[in-house]
Parts: C-alpha cells; sequence; structure tokens
C-alpha cells in the first residue's frame, strides 16, 4: 500500500479511536452512578436502573472491542501488514476498508471465520 494511502488510512483510524475514547468515558462516568437505592425508587424503576445499567454495559463492551480492533489495526500500519488480510496475505479491497477500516480480512477469509464462530 502506498504511504499516502497508508497515512489517510491511518489518520481514519486515530480519528475513529479518538471518538470512541471519548464515548467511552462519557458513558463510563453516567453508568458507575447508578444508585439501586430501595428507600426512594420503587421496585419497577430499580428494575428499569438495572435493565439500562445492563444495556450501558453491553453496549461499552461494544465500544471496547472496536477499540481493540482499531488498535490492532494502528498496529498494523506500524508494521507494514495493513490493508492485508491476516489470513491469506491478500490485498483487502478499498471498499471494503471504506466499510471497516479496522477489517482484518479479506471476504473469503471473514466469510470463513464467520463460519467457524470467530468472526
Ligand atoms: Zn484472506
Amino acid at each position: 500500500m502506498e504511504t499516502n494511502t497508508l497515512a489517510q488510512w491511518q489518520d481514519r483510524l486515530q480519528a475513529e479511536l479518538s471518538a470512541l475514547r471519548e464515548a467511552m468515558a462519557q458513558r463510563s462516568a453516567g453508568t458507575d452512578v447508578v444508585e439501586l437505592d430501595q428507600s426512594s425508587m420503587g421496585r419497577v424503576s430499580r428494575m428499569d436502573a438495572m435493565q439500562q445499567q445492563a444495556m450501558a454495559q453491553a453496549t461499552l463492551q461494544r465500544l471496547r472491542t472496536r477499540q481493540r480492533k482499531l488498535e490492532a489495526a494502528l498496529n498494523r500500519v506500524a508494521a507494514g501488514s495493513y490493508g492485508l488480510c491476516c489470513q491469506c496475505g491478500e490485498t483487502i479491497e478499498a471498499d471494503r476498508l471504506q466499510a471497516d477500516a479496522a477489517a482484518v480480512f479479506c471476504p473469503e477469509c471473514a466469510e470463513s471465520a464467520a463460519e467457524h464462530g470467530k468472526s
């Protein structure tokens, strides 16, 4: 991959990563302090709060997974293997990287990885 192109992807990955970190910081600030105070809350609203907390944690989990993917992609940029399929070494098409700048596999390998349940 050309150095110019690579630098553009690197910028994009870093931009997404910093947006992600900001989103995570906001979310964890909001979710850590859900108080389940029995005296001031009815049973239903306590359930609501717990459900919301669980949803917020699931979202946070997704953000963390995405963060790891982005960090791994940036490591590949540094290692010079960005844009190459981690499985077969083929070049991942630009269209695919447009859709997911942190894509690890070419479409074929992504499909076989999904079949083995480790996408
Ligand atoms: Zn592949």
